[in-house]
């Protein structure tokens, strides 16, 4: 079988999670959008949601619709970008509460479905997604008559506990909720470890739950284990793959493995990457191809059936480094071509 093969601790999300909400009074969600970062929400969120989480993050109506179908009734889904235009009959349906952005989402949103739940989401810098200071100031009072779920803002620097966006950002997000009687939300991962008073009463980790900085703690969830495919015998001056990147200089022994950049696999991290052989380390050989990847085995005493990209040995974050992005792009940019394995459960 050619196919690589993705293993997902469903165990250690599952312990990363309570790592997480044990480090805050707050109540802990759970950020499960964009798939759950790649890992699969239909398999990630019932592990949560039996881990304890109650509260669930998606970015969109439609993920928020699927992720109902997946846990069932009871757990709430809150939808960060708010009431679309079109979205009234999804957040109906499937009973989710939509975290208003602007005075027209406010509208759209009592003017189609009157009375069905919602939240604030406020900006406190980040100039992303919700209300600003003036616009929440002339919406307030309606707002509130109608008793929101959840008042929320997003850090944008949380990551850099000694960026002077963080202490601003509380002042602002304070200043616009406090004596506020609603559930207050400002803390995704990297605010969890900032400290307490990032904390009020609900927090959304996301990136640490999947094994990601800035959770340094964090406990592998992902392995990938690629086959090799054909090994062969490098004579000096021969090259490996692509554009002749790669010019042995010595006899050398070239593994190709089954995988490449369109599994996820980022070609930009081309002669940085290296896999495991056990505790062998094997260096990736020119150019990462779309599906194929030559590696150096030379070392090797016996000819591998597998190399491991990511385990115990390296995480999304050892792979964002080499590709010059973050583990958070890594994990969501793996494919669909992987035999995938849930353990741990
Ligand atoms: C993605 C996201 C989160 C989760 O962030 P992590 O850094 O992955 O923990 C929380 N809140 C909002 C608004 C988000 O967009």
């Amino acid at each position: 079988m050619a196919q690589a093969r993705l293993t997902i601790d469903l165990g250690a999300l599952r312990a990363n999670w309570r790592t997480l909400a044990q480090k805050a009074q707050a109540e802990a969600g759970a950020v499960v959008k964009a798939d759950a970062y790649g890992l699969g929400m239909d398999r990630v969120a019932p592990a949560l949601a039996e881990e304890g989480a109650r509260r669930f993050f998606v970015a969109q109506a439609e993920e928020g619709a699927a992720l109902r179908r997946t846990l069932g009734a009871g757990p709430e889904i809150f939808v960060f970008s708010g009431h679309m235009a079109g979205d009234a009959d999804l957040i109906r349906g499937a009973n989710l509460v939509p975290m208003i952005n602007s005075i027209d989402q406010m509208l759209r949103h009592v003017e189609g479905l009157p009375g069905h739940p919602f939240g604030i989401q406020l900006d406190s810098g980040m100039n992303r997604l919700g209300m600003e200071p003036a616009e929440w100031g002339a919406l307030r009072d309606i707002a509130l008559a109608q008793n929101p779920a959840l008042i929320m803002s997003h850090l944008a620097c949380a990551d850099e506990p000694d960026h002077g966006m963080n202490a601003h950002q509380l002042r602002l997000f304070r200043q616009m909720t406090d004596g506020i009687d609603v559930p207050r939300s400002l803390s995704a991962t990297g605010g969890i470890l900032l400290g307490p008073e990032y904390h009020f009463d609900v927090t959304r980790p996301g990136i640490g739950m999947y094994g990601g900085l800035p959770f340094i703690d964090a406990r592998p969830v992902v392995s990938l284990s690629i086959p090799v495919i054909q090994i062969r015998d490098l004579e000096p001056g021969e090259s490996v793959g692509y554009g002749n990147s790669f010019v042995a200089r010595n006899p050398m022994r070239v593994a190709t493995i089954g995988a490449g950049y369109a599994d996820g696999i980022l070609r930009a991290m081309g002669p940085k990457a290296s896999l495991w052989a056990g505790e062998s380390r094997c260096k990736v050989l020119g150019r990462i191809s779309m599906d194929l990847i030559g590696v150096d085995v030379t070392a090797l005493h016996s000819a591998p059936e597998a190399l491991e990209l990511l385990g115990q040995h390296q995480s999304v974050d050892t792979l964002a480094d080499w590709a010059g992005t973050i583990g958070y792009e890594i994990l969501t940019s793996l494919g669909n071509r992987y035999a995938r394995d849930y353990v741990g459960a």
